[in-house]
């Protein structure tokens, strides 16, 4: 009998060890879904992705080529404007990274608006912009800039933040990834993501490369770091790790809202394959 007491202790507390366990296991590390292969990520069609720097009006000194990181204000009312009177739905990278990934379905004409470099314009004019809109977007922060003059500060990014944009990592002073080593790693990446996540409260997940220039050697380095996808500008993306090329077109200051809606057109294949 005892014996019996015994085996019967011994299994109903296996039982119960075993459901405790895989019960912990979900709340604390629930299971990862596997991601889609880069074919399967490469096949689906893509969503446009526009790039802002400065948002304000041309002066006499902005030499032509710097022209296309200046939008005027009016012309970059007009590109919003434009893209909400032809149906378009913001999207987020967490939004892009599903559909991508596991093929969760986006709103009707996706699209991103991402700004880089920490433009004080973009707080100031962008996102009261986009707010009307209902417009939500992605700011990759440079983060030396923070506070300085013509630049957003501290407070302004959390704001950005706590209205529902994403802050996304840009580096520390823009230096080009494909030159780093040794220390560059700490200075350029895991500070300035440390410092973002602890300005915003949440996670940095994502990366732009300075320049939009980037190397297959340094995504594993990226990855090391907590990122999960990086964009770059309108090269092709990687064939083996299309999440850390996404690409991105620079709208142009130079671009009426018409010229804008052709690029995107002609630039994001909108169909699968
Ligand atoms: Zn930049």
């Amino acid at each position: 009998m005892a014996k019996n007491t015994i085996i019967m202790c011994l299994f109903w507390g296996s039982i119960f060890s075993f459901i405790f366990s895989a019960s912990a296991q979900a709340q604390h590390a629930p299971p990862k879904r596997p991601l889609a292969t880069p074919e399967v990520i490469l096949a689906r069609p893509q969503v446009p992705i526009l790039c802002y720097h400065q948002i304000r009006d041309w002066r006499p000194t902005d030499s032509k080529t710097n022209k296309d990181y200046i939008t005027p204000i009016d012309v970059f009312k007009s590109h919003i404007k434009m893209l909400a009177d032809s149906g378009y739905h913001t999207i987020l990278p967490d939004q892009l990274y599903d559909y991508l990934n596991y093929g969760t379905k986006l709103p009707s004409k996706p699209i991103m608006l991402t700004f880089d470099d920490t433009d004080l314009d973009q707080f100031t004019i962008a996102a009261p912009t986009m707010k009307k809109y209902g417009f939500k977007g992605v700011f990759f922060i440079m983060t030396v800039s923070l506070g300085r003059k013509n630049y957003m500060n501290r407070d302004q990014v959390k704001q950005l933040s706590d209205a529902g944009h994403v802050i996304a990592s840009h580096t520390w002073d823009h230096h080009n990834v494909k030159k780093y080593q040794g220390n560059d790693w700490v200075i350029q990446i895991e500070k300035p993501t440390k410092l973002l996540k602890e300005i915003t409260g949440k996670e940095i997940k994502y990366f732009a490369y300075p320049f939009g220039l980037w190397s297959p050697q340094i995504i594993p380095e990226l990855k090391k770091r907590g990122f999960i996808a990086a964009f770059q500008l309108a090269d092709k993306r990687d064939e083996k790790e299309p999440l850390f090329t996404i690409r991105r077109i620079i709208a142009s200051g130079y671009w009426s809202a018409h010229t804008l809606h052709t690029s995107i057109v002609k630039s994001f294949r909108s169909t699968g394959k």
